[in-house]
Protein backbone atom coordinates (compact mmCIF):
# COMPACT_ATOMS: atom_id res chain seq x y z
CA UNK A 1 0.00 0.00 0.00
CA UNK A 2 1.60 3.35 -1.17
CA UNK A 3 2.66 5.25 2.09
CA UNK A 4 3.87 9.23 1.72
CA UNK A 5 6.81 7.58 2.39
CA UNK A 6 6.96 4.70 -0.18
CA UNK A 7 9.13 4.86 -3.70
CA UNK A 8 7.66 4.78 -6.67
CA UNK A 9 10.84 3.39 -8.31
CA UNK A 10 10.68 -0.17 -6.15
CA UNK A 11 10.04 -2.83 -7.99
CA UNK A 12 7.71 -5.57 -6.29
CA UNK A 13 10.02 -8.34 -6.72
CA UNK A 14 12.25 -6.50 -4.40
CA UNK A 15 9.99 -6.18 -1.45
CA UNK A 16 10.63 -8.63 1.71
CA UNK A 17 6.60 -9.79 1.05
CA UNK A 18 7.97 -11.86 -1.90
CA UNK A 19 10.96 -13.57 -0.33
CA UNK A 20 10.03 -17.59 -0.09
CA UNK A 21 9.85 -18.46 3.23
CA UNK A 22 9.99 -22.37 4.27
CA UNK A 23 6.02 -22.85 3.79
CA UNK A 24 6.22 -21.73 0.40
CA UNK A 25 9.95 -22.42 -0.75
CA UNK A 26 9.62 -24.63 -4.18
CA UNK A 27 13.19 -25.37 -6.05
CA UNK A 28 13.72 -24.93 -9.26
CA UNK A 29 13.51 -28.27 -10.37
CA UNK A 30 11.68 -29.73 -7.63
CA UNK A 31 7.92 -30.73 -6.69
CA UNK A 32 7.18 -29.91 -3.23
CA UNK A 33 4.25 -32.92 -2.40
CA UNK A 34 4.00 -32.18 1.33
CA UNK A 35 5.99 -30.22 3.96
CA UNK A 36 5.53 -31.03 7.86
CA UNK A 37 5.75 -28.19 10.84
CA UNK A 38 8.77 -29.15 13.34
CA UNK A 39 8.74 -28.33 17.30
CA UNK A 40 10.84 -25.29 17.04
CA UNK A 41 9.87 -24.17 13.91
CA UNK A 42 11.78 -26.25 11.04
CA UNK A 43 9.94 -26.99 7.88
CA UNK A 44 9.94 -30.95 6.42
CA UNK A 45 9.89 -31.13 3.14
CA UNK A 46 8.46 -33.73 1.01
CA UNK A 47 9.47 -34.03 -2.25
CA UNK A 48 10.35 -35.38 -5.70
CA UNK A 49 11.66 -33.73 -9.09
CA UNK A 50 10.43 -32.08 -12.53
CA UNK A 51 11.24 -35.67 -14.51
CA UNK A 52 9.45 -38.99 -14.17
CA UNK A 53 12.06 -40.79 -16.47
CA UNK A 54 13.65 -41.95 -13.01
CA UNK A 55 10.47 -42.80 -11.64
CA UNK A 56 8.03 -41.36 -8.60
CA UNK A 57 10.56 -40.93 -6.06
CA UNK A 58 10.77 -39.15 -3.33
CA UNK A 59 12.39 -37.49 -0.65
CA UNK A 60 12.61 -36.06 2.74
CA UNK A 61 14.70 -32.65 3.78
CA UNK A 62 14.21 -30.98 6.67
CA UNK A 63 14.99 -27.17 6.17
CA UNK A 64 16.02 -26.88 9.68
CA UNK A 65 18.62 -29.30 10.67
CA UNK A 66 20.78 -31.63 8.45
CA UNK A 67 18.60 -34.53 7.94
CA UNK A 68 17.93 -35.70 4.65
CA UNK A 69 17.41 -38.88 3.20
CA UNK A 70 15.48 -40.50 -0.06
CA UNK A 71 16.57 -44.10 0.94
CA UNK A 72 14.25 -46.69 2.90
CA UNK A 73 17.55 -47.66 5.30
CA UNK A 74 15.52 -50.67 6.29
CA UNK A 75 14.64 -52.12 2.84
CA UNK A 76 17.75 -53.06 0.75
CA UNK A 77 17.32 -53.72 -2.54
CA UNK A 78 14.31 -51.54 -3.42
CA UNK A 79 14.55 -48.62 -0.93
CA UNK A 80 13.10 -45.71 -3.14
CA UNK A 81 11.11 -43.91 -1.07
CA UNK A 82 7.26 -43.68 -2.63
CA UNK A 83 5.29 -40.78 -1.29
CA UNK A 84 3.39 -41.92 1.13
CA UNK A 85 6.73 -43.76 3.09
CA UNK A 86 8.37 -40.34 2.65
CA UNK A 87 5.58 -38.29 4.47
CA UNK A 88 5.51 -41.17 6.96
CA UNK A 89 9.56 -40.73 7.86
CA UNK A 90 8.76 -36.59 7.08
CA UNK A 91 6.01 -36.80 10.26
CA UNK A 92 8.29 -38.74 12.60
CA UNK A 93 10.98 -35.88 12.06
CA UNK A 94 9.06 -33.22 12.69
CA UNK A 95 7.40 -34.40 15.54
CA UNK A 96 11.35 -34.98 17.08
CA UNK A 97 12.89 -32.05 15.61
CA UNK A 98 13.85 -29.39 17.72
CA UNK A 99 16.03 -27.43 14.65
CA UNK A 100 14.73 -23.54 14.26
CA UNK A 101 14.52 -22.56 10.84
CA UNK A 102 17.78 -21.81 8.52
CA UNK A 103 18.35 -19.19 5.81
CA UNK A 104 16.89 -20.77 2.77
CA UNK A 105 19.78 -22.10 0.58
CA UNK A 106 20.69 -19.43 -2.35
CA UNK A 107 20.61 -20.97 -5.69
CA UNK A 108 24.24 -21.26 -6.45
CA UNK A 109 25.79 -19.97 -10.01
CA UNK A 110 26.07 -22.80 -13.12
CA UNK A 111 30.10 -23.26 -12.11
CA UNK A 112 28.80 -24.28 -8.71
CA UNK A 113 26.22 -26.67 -9.67
CA UNK A 114 28.02 -28.49 -11.98
CA UNK A 115 30.87 -29.02 -8.80
CA UNK A 116 28.27 -30.37 -7.13
CA UNK A 117 27.54 -32.86 -9.72
CA UNK A 118 30.89 -33.75 -10.21
CA UNK A 119 32.14 -34.01 -6.55
CA UNK A 120 28.61 -36.65 -6.47
CA UNK A 121 30.50 -38.52 -9.75
CA UNK A 122 33.19 -38.75 -7.67
CA UNK A 123 32.29 -39.93 -4.23
CA UNK A 124 30.24 -42.62 -6.21
CA UNK A 125 32.75 -43.89 -8.26
CA UNK A 126 34.13 -45.92 -4.99
CA UNK A 127 31.83 -48.57 -5.95
CA UNK A 128 34.05 -51.92 -7.38
CA UNK A 129 31.86 -51.87 -10.41
CA UNK A 130 30.47 -50.44 -13.17
CA UNK A 131 26.82 -48.97 -11.87
CA UNK A 132 24.02 -47.38 -13.62
CA UNK A 133 23.71 -43.53 -12.36
CA UNK A 134 19.75 -42.76 -11.87
CA UNK A 135 18.52 -39.15 -11.73
CA UNK A 136 16.65 -40.15 -8.38
CA UNK A 137 20.51 -40.79 -6.64
CA UNK A 138 20.77 -37.08 -6.69
CA UNK A 139 17.68 -36.11 -5.47
CA UNK A 140 19.37 -35.45 -1.85
CA UNK A 141 21.47 -32.79 -3.76
CA UNK A 142 18.19 -31.11 -5.54
CA UNK A 143 17.51 -28.10 -3.25
CA UNK A 144 20.99 -27.39 -3.09
CA UNK A 145 21.43 -27.55 -6.89
CA UNK A 146 18.16 -25.72 -7.73
CA UNK A 147 18.07 -27.07 -11.47
CA UNK A 148 15.81 -28.58 -13.65
CA UNK A 149 16.29 -32.35 -14.70
CA UNK A 150 16.97 -31.42 -18.53
CA UNK A 151 19.73 -28.79 -17.13
CA UNK A 152 21.33 -31.70 -14.87
CA UNK A 153 20.97 -34.43 -17.74
CA UNK A 154 22.96 -32.27 -19.82
CA UNK A 155 25.84 -31.74 -17.61
CA UNK A 156 25.69 -35.42 -17.20
CA UNK A 157 25.70 -35.64 -20.66
CA UNK A 158 28.84 -32.88 -20.90
CA UNK A 159 30.70 -35.39 -18.07
CA UNK A 160 30.09 -38.49 -20.30
CA UNK A 161 31.25 -36.82 -23.55
CA UNK A 162 34.58 -35.25 -21.37
CA UNK A 163 35.58 -37.98 -19.44
CA UNK A 164 34.07 -41.55 -20.62
CA UNK A 165 35.84 -43.24 -18.04
CA UNK A 166 33.67 -41.69 -15.66
CA UNK A 167 30.62 -41.76 -17.29
CA UNK A 168 29.21 -43.05 -20.30
CA UNK A 169 25.70 -42.20 -21.47
CA UNK A 170 23.48 -44.17 -23.93
CA UNK A 171 20.27 -43.21 -25.65
CA UNK A 172 17.32 -44.93 -23.31
CA UNK A 173 15.46 -48.08 -24.84
CA UNK A 174 12.17 -46.93 -23.54
CA UNK A 175 11.08 -43.91 -23.30
CA UNK A 176 13.10 -40.62 -24.20
CA UNK A 177 16.70 -38.98 -22.30
CA UNK A 178 19.75 -41.45 -21.45
CA UNK A 179 20.93 -44.15 -19.42
CA UNK A 180 24.19 -43.56 -17.54
CA UNK A 181 26.37 -46.09 -16.55
CA UNK A 182 29.35 -44.90 -13.50
CA UNK A 183 32.87 -46.63 -13.99
CA UNK A 184 34.48 -47.10 -11.02
CA UNK A 185 38.12 -45.61 -10.16
CA UNK A 186 40.90 -47.45 -11.88
CA UNK A 187 42.52 -50.27 -9.79
CA UNK A 188 45.99 -49.87 -9.34
ZN1 LIG B 1 15.24 -31.39 11.58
Amino acid sequence: MPTLFSRTSETPTTSESSQPTPETWTPEGVTVAQRYLGLAGAVVLVYTTDSSWSGEYYAVACLGCTYITARHKDRPGSDFLTQQRAAELANIHAGTCRALRRPLPDRPDDATARDIIRRHLHNARRSVNDRPLLLSDLHPQRLVLQRTTSWIETELLAVADEHPDVLTAKPRAYGTGYEFTLHPFPRS
